[in-house]
């Protein structure tokens, strides 16, 4: 499970803390040099890390929190608040247009990420609140994809659009939405071909997919297992083809949790939902206090 041994780290620096009845500027720190250990080796990138411990030494070594009545205690809801903030404060949510009014999400990453089968966990979950929405296979390189959209449209009940692997991905993107609009409706979600690495043809496809239609929201699909590499293909998206966020696949399997403190820092751009595992259900909003209470126990 993600962030078991930072948590575990953590909670014992913390325990420290908690049993002094007064700190001294040392204590603190120590302590932080023990979280910023910890933090790094959880993956998280080393510009946040370095960011982190700073502002926390910044707002924990004052007469404040030193004179208070439980200093230790202090200096955790200083971690924590900085943690929720890393991760973006509130939850972010998709846009999603009002009525009939047709919503559309482009699911890009890498091949392996997980689009695929997210996008049909994204749909179930818009079948669940009410919505009408539709998957597009627009990814026509990989074997079977389109077949692996039908399978698991079907598993979560939402209708899946396609025209096989012989037409190019804008037309199908261009005749999914017409299809939306034409048939009721209101959300689409373009499933996009993944490359097993980031190339100039996959972004330009991305981009022309773009222009040919109005996409709401540009989301990103990455996989938490790859640590700092799915920071880094993060920002590559970012920069060539824009994104409006994040949904962190396999958390369930990352025991570091690296990514998800680091993403928001480095891109700018919020984590929406968190994968947690296989099944179509598994799909969770992502909260940044929520998080950072699963984090410091
Ligand atoms: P795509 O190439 O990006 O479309 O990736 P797929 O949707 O085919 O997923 C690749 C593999 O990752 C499949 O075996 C999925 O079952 C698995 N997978 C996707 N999301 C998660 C997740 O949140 N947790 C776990 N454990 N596996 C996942």
């Amino acid at each position: 499970m993600a962030f078991d041994n930072l948590s575990e780290k953590l909670q014992n620096v913390f325990k420290q803390l908690r049993s002094k009845g007064s700190l001294t500027e040392a204590d603190v720190r120590a302590a932080l040099k023990e979280v910023k250990m910890a933090l790094l080796e959880a993956d998280v990138n080393f510009k946040v890390v370095r960011q982190f411990t700073k502002t926390v030494q910044e707002k924990a070594i004052g007469q404040d929190v030193m004179n208070g009545l439980n200093p230790g205690q202090m200096v955790i809801k200083i971690v924590h608040d900085e943690l929720v903030s890393l991760m973006g404060n509130d939850k972010a949510e998709l846009p999603l247009k009002p009525g009939n009014e047709i919503t559309v999400y482009m699911m890009i990453g890498l091949q392996g990420a997980g689009k695929t089968t997210t996008a049909a966990k994204l749909a179930g979950k818009l079948k669940a609140k009410g919505r009408k929405p539709l998957l597009a296979a627009c990814d026509v390189y990989r074997p079977a994809a389109v077949k692996q959209l039908e399978v698991n449209g079907a598993k979560v009940g939402v209708d899946v659009f396609s025209m096989g692997d012989r037409k190019n991905p804008v037309d199908i993107a261009k005749a999914a939405v017409e299809h939306a609009k034409a048939s009721g409706y209101n959300v689409v979600l373009l499933d996009t071909a993944g490359r097993l690495q980031i190339d100039e043809q996959m972004m330009d496809e991305l981009v022309a997919i773009r222009q040919a239609v109005t996409v709401d929201a540009s989301v990103l699909v990455v996989d938490a297992m790859t640590g700092q590499e799915a920071v880094h293909v993060a920002q590559t998206f970012q920069e060539k083809v824009g994104i409006d966020g994040v949904i962190l696949t396999k958390l369930d399997g990352d025991t570091r949790g690296g990514a998800a403190l680091s993403i928001k820092a480095i891109c700018g751009k919020p984590i929406f939902y968190v994968g947690m595992g296989e099944k179509l259900e598994d799909l969770e909003q992502f909260y940044p206090d929520r998080m950072a209470n699963r984090i410091l126990g």
